[in-house]
């Protein structure tokens, strides 16, 4: 079967970037990755989720922050991080180890906590005022962007953008 012959040259549409999310093993990511950078030169952001092992800081296939900040440093990604998982508090030691892990900016985009299931509904713990508490901790530990993933709401992200127009706190 031929196959598409992707150069640097081709364009990506009028995307800005693109955002590989919620990966759960470096070797997917690592691919997903390589194939991105061979079909365009788009600025590319590498990000698991994080909220497994016992300090909540692996994906569920057992990767580390370091790992993953590793393999994203050598492979020309533009920024590392984290989505989903348990919660932003989660991510703060997350931040950490993958802005210690290489130079590339953390990109940070936590759920509003951990789903809970009640009546065959899924509802998120965390509200507006609770999700955006924890993010002056995630800019403290290295994380240059900041969003939200699962539960957050278009209430959370206003709150999200007014703390982060105030003055940094780092
Ligand atoms: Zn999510």
């Amino acid at each position: 079967m031929p196959s598409p012959t992707p150069g640097p040259t081709r364009s990506c549409w009028s995307a800005d970037a693109i955002v590989l999310e919620s990966f759960a093993e470096l070797e997917e990511i690592e691919l997903a990755l390589l194939a991105v950078k061979a079909a365009c030169h788009l600025p590319v952001v590498a990000s698991m989720t994080f909220g497994s092992g016992p300090e909540g800081t692996r994906s569920i296939m057992g990767v580390s922050p370091e790992q993953l900040a590793q393999m994203a440093a050598g492979n020309g990604a533009a920024a590392v991080g984290g989505n989903c998982g348990a919660g932003p508090e989660n991510f703060v030691k997350v931040a950490q180890q993958l802005r210690q892990a290489s130079p590339l900016p953390v990109w940070i985009k936590a759920n509003a906590g951990l789903p809970v299931l009640s009546a065959g509904k899924t509802t998120f713990p965390m509200g507006p005022a609770d999700f955006v508490a924890c993010v002056p901790a995630l800019i403290a530990a290295g994380a240059a962007f900041v969003g939200g993933c699962c539960g957050t709401t278009p209430d959370h992200i206003p709150a999200l953008r007014k703390l982060v127009g105030q003055p940094a706190p780092r």
